[in-house]
């Protein structure tokens, strides 16, 4: 027992860096992956937009002024940082450490911007090396993400025009993540995300190295 606690500790979480294209229904599929797994972590980022409609400071994000997102910054405390759509966005190296030192999985919903910058990272970090996964979810097609797009009441002609823009140019990257899934039926993009954090907790990076020592 006592054991068995002590492999737990010492084995590392995984961080699931997710990314997909404005419009791919990430928010939607999430929260179906949350509603499955409610133990499961999500990193909280830091931002200067301001909150929307039942968001709270905390929870959903936590809302910065912009002075103080730069002191963060200079303080190195992000472990990746984007500007998307006009605002800062950036993951707090705790956010992802303390979870995976923990033996806990957490997930990152964040842009490609920064999903590379951590890319980049894992060659000068063998911690972010060994715990990262990257994930990309991307629509059946680029029509069907523009309809998804347009249907949305709440975004105005030019909103649509730059989510457009965007989420072409956010697409072109799929072949930089490991794996990539294809949200067209919600419950079975949320069964394939499920699959592959299950997969994740099986991978040997992740325990330590005396691992049958201490059995
Ligand atoms: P929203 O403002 O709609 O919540 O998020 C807009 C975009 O910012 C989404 O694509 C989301 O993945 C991305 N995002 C949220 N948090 C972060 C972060 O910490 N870093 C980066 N690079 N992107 C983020």
């Amino acid at each position: 027992m006592v054991k068995g606690r002590e492999v737990r500790t010492a084995r590392l979480g995984t961080a699931v860096v997710i990314s997909g294209p404005s419009g791919v229904g990430k928010s939607t599929l999430l929260a179906a992956l949350r509603r499955r797994h409610p133990a499961l972590r999500f990193s909280i980022s830091c931002t200067t937009r301001p909150p929307r409609r039942g968001e709270t400071h905390g929870v959903h994000y936590y809302f910065l002024e912009p002075e103080e997102f730069e002191r963060r910054l200079a303080e190195q405390a992000f472990v990746e940082h984007a500007a998307v759509f006009e605002h800062y966005y950036g993951t707090l190296k705790r956010e992802l450490l303390d979870p995976v030192l923990a033996g806990e999985d957490v997930c990152l919903d964040i842009d490609v911007q920064g999903a590379m910058q951590i890319r980049e990272a894992l060659e000068r970090e063998e911690l972010l090396r060994r715990c990262c996964e990257f994930i990309f979810l991307a629509p059946p097609s680029l029509a069907e993400l523009e309809r998804r797009l347009r249907s949305r009441a709440t975004d105005s002609a030019g909103q649509i025009a730059l989510r457009l823009g965007k989420a072409r140019e956010e697409l072109a990257f799929w072949p930089r993540y490991d794996y990539l899934v294809i949200n067209e039926v919600l419950e079975r993009a949320v069964d394939e995300l499920e699959l592959l954090l299950e997969a994740f907790r099986r991978k040997t990076s992740r325990l330590p190295d005396g691992y049958f020592d201490e059995k």
